[in-house]
């Protein structure tokens, strides 16, 4: 890590955040502070500006693009390219401390990683690393907490604290096939050791943070040294159902896969359910998703948490196959979650036979159908379990 000598703010508290009220919604992040400007949240012309702003040499742009994006290095001593004199300051000025990891669990006998950061003001967020034989999967926040509020995701329950910058959602992913590479995911004989794909799953709603998610996809995306050179094809954009932000999201016409947390096919359990409903409909947001599919070719994934005798029933599968099928054929497949456990929640995952008739109902009607392997439960790094509790 740089020397951060000016920057002692990581141990400052962030100021509580107000928890919502039932089915109330945030937009708008409460105002914080800033996290540090970083050679992460630019391309690299952009870079180049940002250096030569700070009193450098432009040139030193793609020197530390490679540096971090290729070699994931962030100590000055390992930057042997740089000038001595001043290296420090260049570096603690283009590559800032954004991240400090205060708390790493495992689980799956290693295979999966949970890490709890901590932000520049203290604000924390949770990334989670899954290692199976053929990819290395990663789930990353978009926002410290969410506004969304949907009432069986313990993260809506927390409230919104912050948006995060790109930056900070790269470094998340930096931090992630560093560890990798170290042999510090899994036994370190095992291949793969890179990240093939990345899913926008840990807590936030990347869509209402639209810019910088935009940014950090495209630092994901582009090839070495600008980016991580991570393919398109294995990043998932997750969103609640904000279909204004679909719709914006559909013109950026990237390959990144899109799934929709619809979690009910029907508006009257939608809307409390998914408080966002109460603004845009099922068969809007499903609209919505066609369109996706229609614009880029990539197949949309729509997630559907099952939870015990409040969504897990046949009929609720049956209307969601006509809803897709009304649409068109091929353009989607289904993808039911058993209910993670949440503090405070009563819910809980549906029975096994339920969920069997669910998945098969489903499948009678041509939808591809396949069950989330959810991993991480037990050190609550699965899906609505991201609380970022120290
Ligand atoms: N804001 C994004 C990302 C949320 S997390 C979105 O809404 O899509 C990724 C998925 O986990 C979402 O589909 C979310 O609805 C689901 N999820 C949330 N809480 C869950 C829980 N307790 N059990 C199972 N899935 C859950």
């Amino acid at each position: 890590m740089a020397q951060q000598p000016q920057q002692s703010t990581t141990s400052t508290p962030v100021e509580l955040t107000v928890k919502p009220r039932p089915g109330q919604l945030t937009f708008d992040a409460p105002r914080r502070g800033k996290p540090p400007r970083h050679l992460a949240d630019f391309d690299m012309a952009g870079r180049r500006e940002f250096l030569a702003e700070m009193g450098h040499q432009p040139f030193r742009a793609g020197q530390l693009s490679r540096h971090y994006f290729d070699r994931f290095a962030t100590a000055p001593e390992d930057m042997t390219d740089l000038p001595a004199a001043g290296r420090e300051e260049l570096v603690s000025q283009a590559l800032p401390t954004l991240l400090t990891t205060v708390r790493s669990l495992e689980a799956d006998q290693g295979d999966t990683v949970k890490n709890v950061h901590r932000c520049f003001d203290g604000a924390t967020v949770e990334s989670v690393l899954m290692r199976y034989t053929h990819r290395v999967t990663m789930c990353i926040s978009s926002q410290a907490g969410c506004g969304m509020n949907c009432p069986f995701c313990a993260t809506g329950q927390a409230g919104l604290t912050r948006n995060l910058s790109t930056a900070e959602m790269v470094e998340q992913v930096v931090q992630g096939a560093r560890m990798l590479r170290g042999g510090r995911v899994g036994r370190a004989e095992q291949e793969p050791l890179r990240i093939s794909n990345i899913v926008f799953m840990g807590m936030g709603e990347a869509l209402a943070n639209y810019k910088a998610s935009i940014g950090a996809i495209h630092r994901l995306i582009d090839p070495s040294p600008e980016g991580l050179g991570i393919s398109a094809r294995g990043i998932t954009m997750s969103t609640v159902g904000l279909v204004p932000g679909i719709r914006k999201f559909t013109q950026e016409k990237l390959p990144v896969t899109l799934a929709l947390s619809l979690h009910a096919p029907d508006d009257e359990l939608r809307d409390e359910l998914i408080p966002i409903n109460t603004r845009w409909k099922v068969d809007e947001a499903l609209d919505a998703a066609y369109d996706y599919y229609q614009a880029t070719g990539r197949r949309v994934s729509i997630e559907y948490a099952l939870i015990r005798d409040i969504n897990d029933h046949g009929w609720r599968a049956d209307l969601l196959g006509e809803k897709l099928n009304a649409r068109g054929g091929g353009w989607v497949h289904v993808n039911p979650i058993p209910l993670n456990p949440t503090p405070g929640s009563k819910w809980t995952a549906s029975r096994p036979g339920v969920e069997q008739n669910f998945v098969e109902r489903l499948r009678a009607h041509g939808i591809p159908t396949t069950v989330r392997d959810t991993r991480g439960s037990d050190i609550d790094g699965a899906c609505g379990q991201l609380a970022a509790t120290v």
